[in-house]
């Protein structure tokens, strides 16, 4: 579904991504792994077109996209949920929720949504101010799945949230999953990958130096831990 090859950005002068190689298979969840400055974020970003100076190949569902701006690259089927998570303080749930475009076919109606997130139905009515951080996290995929997209890049959704919600944060990935989307997501909680993902990249200095399928994730320990330090 999505193939990256050869992947650099620059932050002005800055050469940060110096050469990323990446698919990501249809119906896969894929995580990217690395310590913080690895290149993680600006990987999504570029992939979203929100890196401006970049050069490569970014191919998704056979369609070149690494000259596309993000808005057309939206528009091809890929969505990125930032770490911040963008929601709008001053507009409730539902608002929330029907607010980004609907890019394809295929997305998620409201009922659907709101049978899959049953917190969000209940908080309907809330502004996006009294929503905890979960909630917020929460809303922040639920909004994705309506407007079609079909590769969901999500980084680091687990960031700063408690242990149970970080469990309903991996039950909500691998539903979403069932239903036949694509991930793919940044994550520094180790443990959490582990629970959700299929396949798992290293990212070190701008570059992937490893892949690690998950059933093989425990007994390559000692390799991550000079990656990642864990
Ligand atoms: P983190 O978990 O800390 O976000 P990451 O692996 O996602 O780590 P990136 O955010 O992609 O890393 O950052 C890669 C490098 O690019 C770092 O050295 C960072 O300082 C630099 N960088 C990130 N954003 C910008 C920016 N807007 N302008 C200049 N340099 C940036």
């Amino acid at each position: 579904m999505l193939a990256v090859r050869g992947l650099q950005a620059w932050y002005g002068e800055s050469h940060v991504l110096h050469g990323i190689d990446i698919d990501v298979n249809q119906g896969e969840v894929v995580t990217l792994l690395g310590r913080n400055g690895a290149g993680k974020t600006t990987t999504l970003r570029s992939i979203m077109g929100l890196v401006p100076k970049r050069a490569g190949s970014i191919r998704f569902e056979g369609k070149e996209t690494i000259n596309l701006r993000s808005d057309l690259v939206a528009r091809a089927g890929i969505a990125l949920c930032p770490e911040e998570r963008g929601i709008f303080a001053s507009l409730d749930v539902t608002e929330n929720l029907m607010l980004p475009p609907v890019v394809r076919p295929g997305g998620l109606d409201l009922p659907t949504i709101y049978q899959l997130f049953p917190n969000l139905k209940e908080r309907a009515n809330s502004p996006g101010t009294k929503l905890s951080g979960g909630e917020q996290q929460m809303l922040a995929i639920a909004r994705i799945l309506r407007t079609g997209a079909r590769l969901l890049m999500l980084d680091e959704p687990t960031e700063g949230l408690a242990p149970v919600i970080v469990q309903q944060i991996g039950r909500t990935i691998r539903e979403i999953k069932a239903r036949g989307f694509t991930v793919l997501l940044v994550e520094q909680n180790f443990r959490f990958a582990q629970t959700v993902a299929d396949r798992h990249y290293v990212v070190e200095h701008g570059k992937v130096v490893d892949m690690v399928p998950n059933d093989q994730l425990a007994s390559s320990m000692d390799r991550l831990h000079e990656y990642l330090g864990v």
